[in-house]
């Protein structure tokens, strides 16, 4: 609702304008940032001044729950009843974490591999939906105490490789805490967004953002021009950030102390005591060249130079990244004109420097890489409340999606790397005779065969009326909206039968198994064109048997015996022809068969022609 005030020196009533908060719900640490005089602000808290709020909870007895600062205490004196890194959860089945169940310090549950995973904190289950809205609901106090007022919209920011039922969590997370989520927007894009400001319009700009936090990581290439930000592509690990160089140190520890992983899993406040430790040295060596100190008996110095080197191959990971999203832009590094270093990772020298080094060039820092995120939040989210209206934001979708057609067939309707929102659509037919219903099977990926993509999704087109194979028009749709969530729709033009899903896909998938189905596409791109070149001969073949089967029956009339038994003759041909794996021996087949009825098919329209003519006047 809006508010009124009334200015009492100048006389005048003001309209409190809209306010739309942006929020960057990270893994480690959340913030909430608003639009402050045309300039974008994070909110500190009151206690520690500080606009970071650890991604913790923390449920204590008498059903009290802590948040933030107050939690992270509690990771070492009560890890059951206390919850961190609940994003890497968000949208996830058991399945999908449970090489990682040893991290966590709290009981994820693993009775049903299948469905979403849930957290058991004393005797109630609770989903990363729910955990991740304590989280923003603490975040919406906090602003609403420091600004005096009400909120109840907001701009919050995923990964760029968080999938559709993770996007969707998020979004489920703000409702519950009480927020009316109007965009959900890449982290990458809204950190590029507040450098974006500062960046001089005429000119057209090539940035990467390199995003290292505490649990992902994300390398975007954004284009900037006259103000429009646009991805041209997106790459990144989900599971690559901060907690893994502390994971680094903690075995580097571990193995100078002679620990093993299940002295670890034993002792889990152990386990959890030395990750802070880690945490601190980590921290530590981003200025000093040297960390010490000791846990019980355990001896816990660190060198920068042993730092480095256990983490280095965890930085090179992050490069690599960085070399195939530039692949996919179709780009060289000396085509970057800047690096913007994003994430609390970034402070660490040498991810900076191996950065610098692999693009050539001196790394741009200038703004806070723990808040640049939240401040671009806070910037989309005054675009949407109408106060910039000269910025657009573009993103890319990272594979491509299509659907299943005749023989297993991927086709793709919006290619990777196309841009989001984006809606395209192309019209199909049937292939069979009186056909009433049709499926439509929705993948994902780069494969020509849609048993090597990823299903999406399923539903039937039903009650299209029986109609000749061929004579449907039958309409797909695909619209992938702001938030990369894809609706698909298929219609029947002549009857307008309609059907429609939004695409839930059960699965998150990690930006490795992304990876894996692009370098798969590429290194079986020679047996998948055999294969599609196979199935699409066959699929010729089956359409020409159809038709010269109805051929047959219709014109049996105008044909001679010798006509009828050799066009039976080439069919079998054909038929011999398309049960084997010959692309050629089918090809040549339809060509022979194509060949001996082409005359007899004139020969029939003219004879259907002439009846038509018959007895019309003219
Ligand atoms: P996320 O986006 O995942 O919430 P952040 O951007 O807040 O993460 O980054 C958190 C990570 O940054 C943590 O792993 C933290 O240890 C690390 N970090 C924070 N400060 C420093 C520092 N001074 N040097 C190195 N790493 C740091
Ligand atoms: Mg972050």
């Amino acid at each position: 609702m809006a508010k009124f005030s009334i200015n009492l020196k100048e006389g005048k009533i003001n309209k409190e304008t809209e306010l739309i908060i942006g929020i960057d719900l990270g893994t480690t640490n959340s913030l909430v940032a608003y639009i402050k005089d045309g300039v974008p602000v994070t909110v500190k808290n009151e206690i520690q001044k500080s606009s970071l709020l650890p991604s913790i909870v923390h449920f204590g007895a008498a059903e009290t729950i802590l948040v933030g600062d107050a939690a992270k205490e509690r990771i070492v004196t009560d890890p059951a009843n206390t919850v961190y890194s609940v994003k890497r959860l968000m949208g996830k089945s058991f399945g999908d974490v449970a090489d990682f169940k040893q991290y966590f310090g709290y009981q994820v549950i693993d009775e049903d591999t299948e469905s979403l995973v849930k957290i058991r904190v004393k005797d109630r289950f609770y989903s990363p939906i729910e955990l991740s809205a304590i989280i923003l609901k603490e975040l919406k106090k906090r602003i609403e105490a420091n600004l005096n007022r009400t909120v109840n919209k907001a701009v919050i920011t995923v990964p760029a490789y968080f999938n559709d039922v993770q996007r969707q969590a998020t979004r489920d997370a703000g409702k519950l805490a009480g927020l009316d989520v109007l965009r959900i927007v890449n982290e990458p894009t809204a950190a590029s967004l507040a450098y974006g400001i500062t960046v001089d319009k005429s000119e057209g700009q090539t940035i990467a953002v390199y995003d290292l936090g505490g649990g992902t990581f994300d390398i975007s290439i954004l284009h900037i021009e006259d103000g429009i930000f646009e991805v041209l592509a997106t790459n990144g690990d989900t599971f690559l950030g901060g907690d893994d160089l502390d994971r680094a140190i903690v075995e580097l520890w571990m193995a100078r102390n002679g620990l093993d992983a299940e002295a670890l899993h034993q002792n889990k406040q152990l386990s959890q005591q030395l990750r802070l430790k880690a945490e601190e040295a980590k921290k530590a060596l981003s200025q000093a060249d040297k960390f010490e100190d000791t846990y019980e008996h355990l001896n816990l110095g660190l060198s920068k130079d042993e730092f480095e080197t256990a983490i280095k191959p965890l930085i090179e990971r992050t490069i690599k990244h960085c070399a195939a999203a530039l692949k996919d832009a179709e780009l060289d590094t000396n085509q970057i004109d800047h690096v913007i270093m994003v994430g609390g990772s970034t402070r660490t020298p040498l991810v900076k420097k191996l950065v610098a080094d692999y693009f050539k060039t001196a790394v741009n820092d200038t703004l806070d890489p723990d808040e640049v995120v939240a401040m671009g939040a806070a910037i989309q989210a005054d675009i949407l409340a109408g106060n910039q209206r000269e910025l657009l934001l573009l993103d890319v979708t990272p594979l491509s999606l299509g659907i299943e057609t005749v023989g297993g067939l991927m086709d793709v309707i919006i290619p990777r790397n196309s841009k989001v929102p984006s809606k395209a659509g192309r019209q199909y037919t049937t292939s069979v005779d009186g056909q009433k219903n049709l499926k439509v099977s929705v993948y994902q990926g780069e494969r020509d065969l849609v048993e090597h993509n990823r299903k999406l999704g399923e539903f039937i087109l039903k009650d299209i009326p029986p109609m000749p194979a061929g004579l449907p028009k039958i309409d797909i749709q695909f619209i992938l909206d702001a938030d990369g969530i894809l609706k698909v729709k298929a219609s029947e033009l002549r009857s307008a039968t309609e059907q429609s899903i939004a695409i839930k896909s059960p699965y998150s998938l990690s930006e490795e198994e992304m990876a894996k189905m692009l370098i798969d596409s590429i290194q079986h791109a020679e047996q998948d064109m055999k294969d599609r070149a196979l199935l699409e001969a066959r699929n010729e073949a089956q359409n020409i048997l159809l038709s010269t089967e109805k051929f047959l029956k219709q014109h049996r009339n105008i044909l001679n015996e010798k006509e009828i038994g050799r066009t039976t003759e080439l069919a079998t041909i054909l038929k011999e022809a398309k049960s084997g794996t010959d692309k050629d021996a089918i090809n040549k087949a339809i060509e022979e068969l194509n060949e001996f009825t082409a005359p007899l098919a004139h020969r029939a329209m003219d004879h259907t022609i002439a009846e038509a003519m018959k007895g019309k006047k003219i």
